[in-house]
């Protein structure tokens, strides 16, 4: 099965197409995908580093997400070791980045993974520019991703998420977020991937943070190489841990597929 497989994905290497199928047909390189879970994003502020609640899960079950890119260079890594585990992660993308590399919006999605909006410029941050200013940048973010991802935009935004560069928010901002209908990820705990560091010493700090944490939404960078090389060994410890991956994805919003599970 193993070599059948192989031989496969070596026929779709060689013939360019991107098969997350058959990569889903063996799940043994990650933990898989343990359930979706569907929230409200009206209103939604999760993550405890900067709110008082996160999103409703179980000890040991963890939520991925990837802030900053689309980058050409990482991404591709990043979404080769998810297919490979069968895992499904979120992606905060930048509006300028998603603009440059529309087909890397459009092939997170077609894999299964959910999108969100980190704004147009990912400014440092948004609570310290003009409010008219930093509603502006959250807006032509939020164009630059859904025409990167559909070929168009509209009044109300394809993907309800986001979250605040540097998770500079201001009360006003929030509230803002609140009647845009767009669900405020903070984040639980994070690989701290802006510091340059190897992938193994990335790989035991996450590791560390999440046995100490026991549950929650994870942030990482997809563009830092170091966190690219390092996804696959987590997602090998992870599974050696018996760690869970939710996918969370907004109420009554399709995903592309449904979730693959790991083989028990
Ligand atoms: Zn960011």
């Amino acid at each position: 099965m193993r070599f059948l497989t192989g031989l496969l994905a070596l026929a779709a290497t060689l013939s360019g197409f991107s098969v997350p199928s058959l990569a889903a047909a063996d799940c043994s390189a990650g933990p898989g995908t343990a359930r979706v879970l569907e929230v409200d994003p009206a209103g939604l502020e999760v993550g405890t580093k900067h709110f008082p609640q996160t999103l409703d899960l179980a000890e040991g079950e963890f939520v991925l997400t990837f802030d900053d890119g689309p980058s050409a260079g990482t991404t591709p890594m990043v979404l080769k070791a998810l297919a490979a585990g069968c895992v499904r992660a979120t992606f905060f993308l930048v509006g300028t980045r998603a603009a440059e590399s529309p087909a890397l919006v459009k092939r997170i999605l077609a894999e299964g993974h959910g999108v969100g909006y980190h704004s147009q410029t990912h400014p440092m941050t948004l609570a310290d520019l003009p409010y008219d200013k930093a509603v502006r940048d959250i807006e032509r973010g939020i164009v630059s991703v859904d025409r990167a991802a559909t070929g168009s935009s509209s009044a109300s935004p394809h993907f309800p998420f986001f979250r605040f560069p540097g998770f500079g928010s201001s009360p006003q901002l929030l509230a803002y977020a609140t009647n845009r209908k767009l669900g405020v990820f903070g984040a639980d705990l994070w690989a701290s991937d802006w510091e340059p560091m190897t992938p193994e010493a990335e790989l035991d700090l996450v590791l560390t943070r999440m046995a100490h944490v026991g549950r929650g939404i994870v942030l990482f960078h997809d563009t830092r190489l170091q966190t690219a090389r390092m996804v696959p060994a987590l997602l090998r410890a992870m599974k050696e841990r018996g760690y869970r991956v939710v996918h969370v994805v907004p109420r009554g919003v399709a995903t592309a597929a449904s979730p693959q599970v790991a083989p028990q």
